[in-house]
């Protein structure tokens, strides 16, 4: 009569969002939902690139024209 209470051997497996590797879900991963430190970094500096794109499409000849007024 042996009950053993230990670790769950359930293994429930995701697909990381960036690079579509299969990994080990584990709740003390740091970088879930990505399979590693360099896919979750990588995802970030989509985001950030994004916003400078949108950022880039201001018009900047009009503020030109102002600064050079003042100078
Ligand atoms: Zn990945």
């Amino acid at each position: 009569m042996s009950e053993q209470q230990g670790k769950p051997s359930k293994i429930i497996w995701q697909t990381c969002p960036n690079c579509q590797t299969k990994i080990q879900y584990r709740k003390d991963n740091p970088f879930r939902p990505f399979c590693s430190e360099r896919c979750k970094n990588s995802d970030f500096l989509g985001w950030t690139e994004e916003k400078h794109r949108i950022e880039d499409k201001l018009p900047f000849s009009e503020l030109d024209a102002d600064f050079d007024e003042h100078h």
